[in-house]
């Protein structure tokens, strides 16, 4: 509950009430309580206040991913890996303590914002109760906000319930240390958790069913990725499926057709996130889900139900913590009465949304790939470089690992900048830099002819794009 105790009899009656305090929804429940608005802000577990991204999500795994890479590069006798991860988990639950303590006080120091903490349920359009401990809370809302995120994919497999296996979540606290981990599935978490692990001297086998890493993405690059991953110790394993686990960490796996035993001594499931909307009692506020058990939602981020909104993962689709922020400057708008003449914000309107994978060095990408641009037929120029052999770009060599490649995939005839993937130190923040430029319509030229700071990576740039033709 709030700060203090509520029965059934109670009913708290406010503007907007958020359920689950995701990035959007924070940022919303900040904006509108600083205006006036009275809001409720609903979240189910004390220690998600500040929602995914600062407790379980970006940061953590972040700060875990900065300190692996100092283990990998300072090995001395002095620490063991095991060592090094116990002081990594130390430093990591310092920050989110510190950060989470913000998050609160960002919206506890609202007067008209009021915390309240418990599951969330729809019993209305405009109703919600609110269940803690036995003690439950009315919230009605003439506006409400479904902000609950998403959840961990679990697959139905015989030991499924092992000590030995994780969810992402549950991973980021393993201890001791585990010597082997076994990562199933490939997408961006798991290659995070792989590269990190590897990075803390743990034996990382990701097992995966697709033919190779990041099938999405161009064979060039992905290859790239996977020399890199095994040059870090990673050993992948493609067309794998896990059958069965132990518990005592032994794993069956179909390996192309072929049944494996293997031992580990931990093993996560990094296989994908679904829309929070269990319990959530859509049904009783009439809310309508996608096939795929997102809340439907229009451009606007409307129900189909008036008054209710839903923002961030659980809509389905990309899940980052900037589209969730994104989705609150649409809603926002919709609040405050701005109109489509007015240039109301639209999902629509995202233009060049960049995104990185966090494993050493980082992967980054925007816009198409020279895969899908052949595919749409279009008449391209493609520049590729592998970072090592890039003359004017010593920062990647001075901070020693000049390991990657870069890409850019260019219209042949106006110039434009249809993609870019950026494999190599520094590319989550240079990515910025080419997505701002393709959402200004600078075109390869003028990104090649950039005046840059030096040493840095961007410098990358002129020499890359002065491939082009
Ligand atoms: C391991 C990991 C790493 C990630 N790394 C990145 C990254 O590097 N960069 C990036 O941009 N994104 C990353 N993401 C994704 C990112 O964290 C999410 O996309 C982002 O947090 C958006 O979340 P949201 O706004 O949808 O809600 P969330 O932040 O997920 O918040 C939802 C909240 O709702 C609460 N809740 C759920 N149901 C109820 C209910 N019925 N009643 C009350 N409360 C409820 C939950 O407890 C939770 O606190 C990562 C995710 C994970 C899991």
């Amino acid at each position: 509950m709030s700060d203090s105790a509520h029965t059934s009899t109670e009913t708290l009656n406010v503007d907007v009430a958020v359920i689950g305090w995701g990035k959007g929804g924070k940022t919303l429940a900040a904006t509108l309580g600083a205006q006036g608005k009275n809001i409720a802000m609903i979240e189910e577990f004390e220690d998600m206040q500040g929602g995914t991204c600062i407790n379980i999500g970006c940061v953590p795994t972040k700060t875990l991913i900065h300190d692996s890479e100092m283990a990998r590069a300072q090995q001395s006798d002095s620490e063991t890996a095991a060592q090094a991860w116990s002081r990594a988990v130390d430093r990591r639950d310092a920050l989110i303590g510190k950060l989470r303590n913000v998050n609160h006080h960002m919206l506890a120091d609202i007067p008209s914002v009021t915390l309240v903490s418990g599951r969330g349920r729809f019993t209305g359009p405009k109703d919600i109760e609110v269940a803690n401990q036995g003690n439950t809370l009315q919230v009605h809302a003439e506006t409400i906000i479904i902000n609950t995120g998403a959840l961990p994919v679990m697959p139905k497999i015989p030991g499924i319930d092992s000590s030995r296996v994780h969810n992402s979540t549950t991973i980021q606290h393993v201890s001791p240390r585990p010597d082997s981990l076994l990562v199933v599935g490939a997408g961006p978490i798991g290659l995070e958790f792989a590269s990190m692990f590897a990075g803390f001297g743990t034996q990382v086998t990701v097992a995966d069913r697709g033919e190779r890493v990041l099938p999405r993405e161009d064979e060039d690059v992905a290859a790239s990725v996977a020399g890199v991953l095994a040059d870090s110790g990673v050993n992948v394993i493609n067309g794998a499926e896990v059958q069965s686990i132990s518990e005592d960490g032994s794993v069956e796996l179909s390996i192309a057709g072929q049944a494996e035993t293997r031992q580990f001594d931990a093993i996560l499931f990094a296989t994908g996130r679904r829309p929070a909307t269990d319990d959530l009692g859509l049904e009783a506020a009439g809310v309508e889900l996608t096939e795929r058990g997102a809340v439907k939602v229009d451009e606007y981020l409307h129900t189909n139900v008036d008054g209710i909104f839903a923002i961030g993962d659980v809509t389905g689709g990309q899940q980052q913590t900037y589209l969730s922020l994104d989705d609150f400057r649409v809603v926002l708008d919709q609040l405050t009465g701005k109109t489509e003449a007015e240039g109301a914000r639209r999902k629509t309107d995202r233009v060049a949304v960049p995104a990185t994978i966090f494993i050493t060095p980082a992967l980054s990408s925007v816009g198409i790939t020279e895969t899908q641009a052949r595919e749409e037929g279009r008449d391209i120029k493609v520049a590729v470089q592998e970072v090592a052999k890039i003359k004017a770009m010593p920062r990647p060599k001075a901070v020693n690992d000049p390991r990657g490649l870069i890409k850019f995939v260019v219209d042949a005839s106006t110039d434009e900048i249809l993609g870019a993937r950026l494999f190599h130190v520094d590319s989550q923040e240079v990515i910025n830099l080419v997505a701002l430029a393709m959402r200004a319509g600078f075109t390869a030229t003028q990104l090649k002819n950039g005046i840059w700071t030096h040493p840095s990576s961007t410098e990358a740039l002129n020499e890359t794009l002065g491939q082009l033709k």
